[in-house]
């Protein structure tokens, strides 16, 4: 059998799972519908795709702890029904599913918030209010009522949420609780509250309710939790009735990153291997695990009972199906790019995902077996092409994919080159497996002619874009990005013209001598400043980035701060890595001229050299769409998709989905 240890089941209290994989939580933005449909047809499709355990995004006990005003929660009997829909949704798909409970304390997005100290975190613009002691009894009751209405819908536990910051994880620490009453002061109080949470919910509800709670293993902000305090609570926390613990790893104010795909895949695992090797409960590892041969060596060295992974069940609802049957490279990967999942999330959209466009769309979205299979011919193998290909051939059509470079890929290809983005290798080497493994004909090396074209039924024209050239004086001096990106020799003084993504990325890539820290856990630890909580609180110490490779200069035109226009999520991670290697950042420059010496720059109406042996253009793309205009003039009908139909704001999540959509309805 594959994956001995992580297909084999596992019993938590109640429940037999018949494997160790739990789908940790996620808010999709679906929960906040009316209509339970899609959420329902989310999480099913998951239970069919054969996932021990599901638990669902955050659900609050009560209004004020909600995320944000009008977020998901379970507070009354009228929102039952919703979430019968979903639990009967998995189970009949052979599937178990527990409820999050989370009250996001300090962290809610909503005046009138509330925490154990009225301390404003740092990342919300809500100062909440202390609450008093009775109060803090009446929210941990609201748990209890949560957990109680959550049996009723059906579910088969829940999760108590007590890390990333939320509101039990408020009461642990100095940092934000001040109180002085019997839920502050030493650690035995400031750990009452988690500890009632749990077991005011196992004592209504009695010993046949799974019971998980998340606790943190490392706070990750200053005066978190020492390594000591960590397995005081578990082991209170089994006392009070729990099953088993799921691991959460730092606060979400925290300055570190502890998902994004820049962090070192299992970073944290060590920790979990810690805790469970205090032998109190089952431990669930987490973050940054995305494979199941990955997850099946963390189990196979006793590391952690199970393996919770959140957005790889985006990128792919049948991980676990195919894992067990042997058919791992047709995973498709989550990237850990938070583009589509997190980024979304935050920008109030419902999540999606750029490697799988129909996550969060199971009903809207479908790729059906085509009624009449087509000849299809497309035109350009990057992104979109791609997964046009992909979508076409899995519907039966007959696809024909032609590329003018030596290899599939495109822009991603580029991507991949970046420090920190090598996931990008793995992402476009399941599309390349899953083109041939689906029997499309891909034609290298290989302009298609307007005859190719007349052949097929369906033109899908994915020719992608050109970088940018400028029209100033000297631009010809300039390398593009795309030639750095592929190697070409670069100076130890670079002025990068252009502070998008991709001027980030070029930015990254020319300060980053040739080891990667993201393939390296202690270099990637040293240079953010993750330390041990065992030896220091909250596991903190002082960064230590390596000196960049180069001296950089970043440009825009545009005031304000560089990289307004990154992820929502990940935005701050590329500026503060830039910072840590001296790139110089300049907003509101006019290029004059490119010179021998570097680049001619006013500022404010000051003239100045920024001296650079080397300038690279990152100045966005033009779309190529020299194939397009020529079927057209010959008087074929063309689909125009990705870079070649919209440069602007080009990005590989858009690219991805339009050529899935448009295969899908072919
Ligand atoms: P972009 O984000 O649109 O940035 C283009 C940059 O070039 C901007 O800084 C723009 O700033 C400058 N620019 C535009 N026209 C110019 C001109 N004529 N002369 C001089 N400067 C000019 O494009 P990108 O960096 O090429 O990235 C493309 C897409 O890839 C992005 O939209 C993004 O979705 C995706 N991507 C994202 C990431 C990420 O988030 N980490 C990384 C890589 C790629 P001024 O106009 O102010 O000069
Ligand atoms: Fe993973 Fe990116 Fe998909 Fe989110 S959008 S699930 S991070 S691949």
């Amino acid at each position: 059998m594959p994956y001995p240890n992580l297909l084999s089941p596992i019993t938590l209290g109640p429940l037999t799972l018949k494997n160790r994989v739990v789908m940790g939580s996620m808010h999709t933005g679906l929960e906040e519908g009316h209509d339970p449909a899609p959420l329902a047809a989310f999480y099913a499709q998951r239970a069919a795709g054969g996932v021990g355990l599901i638990v669902t995004g955050g659900i609050a006990p009560n209004a004020h702890g909600a995320v944000y005003t009008g977020a998901a929660g379970l507070f009354s009997d009228a929102d039952i029904a919703f979430h019968r829909t979903v639990t009967d949704a998995v189970h009949q798909n052979g599937g178990r599913i527990a409820m999050q409970i989370l009250h996001a304390g300090r962290y809610a997005y909503v005046q009138g918030c509330v925490a154990p100290s009225p301390i404003k975190s740092p990342i919300s613009p809500f100062a909440p209010r202390e609450l008093t002691s009775d109060e803090v009894d009446a929210e941990l009751n609201d748990f209890t009522a949560a957990a109680l209405r959550a049996r009723q819908a059906g579910y088969d536990g829940v999760e108590v949420m007590g890390s990333e910051g939320y509101f039990l994880n408020q009461f642990l620490v100095t940092h934000t609780n001040k109180r002085s009453d019997a839920w502050g002061g030493p650690y035995a109080n400031r750990m009452r509250a988690p500890v009632q949470a749990v077991a005011r919910i196992r004592a209504a509800l009695g010993p046949d309710f799974l019971i998980i709670y998340r606790i943190s293993l490392i706070d990750l902000i200053p005066n978190g939790s020492t390594w000591d305090e960590v397995v005081t609570l578990a082991r209170a926390i089994k006392d009070a009735g729990a099953h088993v613990l799921n691991t959460g790893i730092g606060w979400h104010e925290a300055r570190v990153p502890t998902i994004a795909t820049s962090v070192p895949r299992a970073a944290f695992v060590h920790l979990a291997a810690r805790l469970k090797a205090e032998n109190i409960l089952p431990v669930i590892a987490t973050n940054r695990i995305n494979t199941p041969d990955l997850a099946e060596d963390i189990l196979a060295r006793g590391d952690a009972d199970m393996i919770s992974m959140a957005r790889p069940f985006l990128a792919d609802a049948d991980f676990v199906a195919k894992a067990a049957a042997g058919q791992a490279a047709q995973i498709a990967p989550c990237i850990a790019c938070n583009q589509a999942c997190l980024d979304h999330t935050f920008s109030g959209k419902p999540a999606t995902c750029l490697v799988n466009p129909r996550a969060g769309r199971e009903l809207s979205l479908r790729y059906t077996p085509a009624a009449t299979p087509k000849r299809i011919a497309i035109v350009g193998g990057g992104a979109a092409g791609m997964m046009a290909a992909i979508v076409a051939a899995t519907r039966g059509h007959r696809v024909d994919l032609y590329e003018a470079g030596s290899e599939l890929g495109g822009q991603l290809n580029l991507a991949k080159q970046v420090p920190g983005k090598e996931e990008f290798h793995g992402l476009v080497h399941w599309v390349t497996a899953e083109i041939a493994r689906l029997g499309v004909a891909v034609h290298l090396s290989t302009r298609a002619d307007l005859d190719d074209l007349r052949r097929a039924d369906e033109v899908i024209i994915a020719t992608g874009i050109a970088p940018r050239r400028l029209d100033i004086e000297g631009a010809d001096r300039a390398l593009t990005y795309a030639e750095v990106l592929r190697g070409a020799p670069v100076g130890a003084r670079v002025a990068v013209i252009g502070a998008g993504g991709i001027g980030f990325d070029v930015a990254e890539y020319l300060v980053t001598a040739a080891h990667s820290p993201s393939r390296d856990l202690a270099h990637w630890q040293r240079e953010w400043g993750v330390g041990d909580p065992a030896v220091q609180a909250g596991g903190l110490i002082l960064p230590q980035p390596d000196a960049a490779a180069r001296k950089v200069t970043l440009m825009q035109r545009k005031t304000g701060k560089l990289g307004r226009g990154l992820g929502k999520t990940t935005g701050w991670i590329h500026r503060a890595q830039l910072q840590a290697k001296g790139v110089e950042m300049l907003a509101g420059v006019e290029y004059r001229a490119i010179t021998q010496r570097g680049v001619l720059i006013a500022q404010g109406g000051v003239q100045r050299l920024i001296e650079a042996d080397t300038v690279v253009i990152c100045a966005g793309q033009t779309s190529q769409r020299d194939v397009a205009d020529r079927a057209i003039a010959a008087g074929l009908t063309v689909h125009i998709i990705g870079g070649a139909d919209r440069a602007a704001e080009l990005d590989a999540q858009r690219a991805i989905a339009q050529g899935a959509e448009l295969a899908a309805a072919l």
